[in-house]
């Protein structure tokens, strides 16, 4: 099993951004309103995920860990209509196959909490554990035990660069959720979770005070869906194909028919050749969308593209036209 965790953990697990996105998306998925990170040498020999959710119970430990063990749906119909992050049960397991690893939590409703530590795959035994409400995931040596991998890591720097633009694309959808990250044992960088959606509080902190000033708000409704979030406008000039995040009913993803929607709008309205930096949402129901396409879940596939496609396009034009009006 450790062999096909391996392989699983090929497509799940890139590099130590992965480990941070899959594990922050599990404490989302557990309701967590605080999270805190610890990295160590850009998350190669270190991530530790602590967040206040719901916890797992002691019991419940070795399953949450084994392959294809999710407690987010249950049948074939919940996954047409899936509404959590994660889906998939591949992620912890696929981790635990390639660091040494330990997951320990407490439920709310639990007198004790407890742990489970595998090394390199290798299972250990539940063991009680002092901790508080919520649960903390630890991932040391990641690629350890695959050298191949290894191999492939980059500069701590630049490790750490991956994991910061993963934390700013899942903190953008979640203003309302605090994370605090800190490497090398010194505080590196903070998300307040004071803000909601429709505050450009969080927006100001991940793109800085020029994109806020810049950007148009779009909240438009129709056609069964809904698109809000902001464009920037021309006079913000720092504009890079980085500076695109899309997210689709809350899951950050590459789409480029939505991609290329966004662009049309923008040119023909503005005349302008540049990437447009946005920051959008697009909601309509779950089962319009098949969110299972990739195991690290960074596309989706629309039913009815041409209509998200219109619909997107259409929204952009009229709010960015009536801005020269
Ligand atoms: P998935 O997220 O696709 O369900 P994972 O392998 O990421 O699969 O996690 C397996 C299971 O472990 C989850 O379904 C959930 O029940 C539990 N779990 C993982 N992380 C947490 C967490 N931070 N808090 C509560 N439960 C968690
Ligand atoms: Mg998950």
């Amino acid at each position: 099993d450790t062999l096909i965790n391996q392989i699983a953990a090929g497509e799940v697990v890139e590099r130590p951004a992965s480990v941070v996105k899959e594990l922050v998306e599990n404490a989302l998925d557990a309701g967590a309103k605080r999270i805190d990170i610890d990295l160590e040498e850009g998350g190669v020999r270190l991530i530790r995920i602590r967040d206040d959710g719901g916890g797992i119970a002691s019991d419940e430990l070795p399953l949450a860990v084994s392959r294809h063990a999710t407690s987010k749906i249950a049948s074939i119909d919940d996954l047409e209509a899936v509404a959590t992050l994660g889906f998939r049960g591949e992620a912890l397991p696929s981790v635990a196959s390639v660091s040494r690893f330990r997951l320990a939590s407490r439920r709310r409703d639990a007198e004790h909490g407890a742990e489970l530590r595998i090394d390199g795959g290798k299972l250990g035994e539940v063991a009680p554990n002092a901790h508080p409400h919520g649960t903390t995931v630890e991932v040391r040596d990641l690629f350890f035990n695959v050298p191949a991998r290894r191999k492939f890591l980059r500069a701590e720097r630049t490790e750490l660069s991956h994991i910061e633009e993963w934390l700013r694309t899942l903190a953008l959808a979640r203003p309302d959720v605090e994370i605090r990250v800190s490497h090398n044992g010194k505080p590196s960088r903070r998300w307040k979770g004071e803000g909601n959606l429709l505050s450009d509080v969080r927006l100001h902190e991940a793109l800085g005070e020029e994109f806020a000033r810049n950007a148009l708000r779009v909240d438009h409704a129709g056609a069964g869906m809904r698109l809000h979030g902001w464009i920037a406008q021309p006079a913000y000039n720092r504009a890079s194909a980085d500076q695109q995040y899309l997210y689709v009913n809350g899951r950050s993803v590459r789409d480029r028919n939505v991609a290329h929607a966004v662009r049309q709008a923008y040119s023909d309205v503005l005349f302008h050749g540049r990437h447009p930096a946005y920051v959008l949402f697009l909601e309509l129901d779950p089962r319009g969308v098949d969110v299972n396409v990739h195991p690290a879940k960074h596309e989706v596939r629309f039913r009815e593209s041409r209509l998200v496609h219109d619909f997107v396009y259409r929204t952009l034009h009229a709010a960015l036209a009536e801005t020269r009006a």
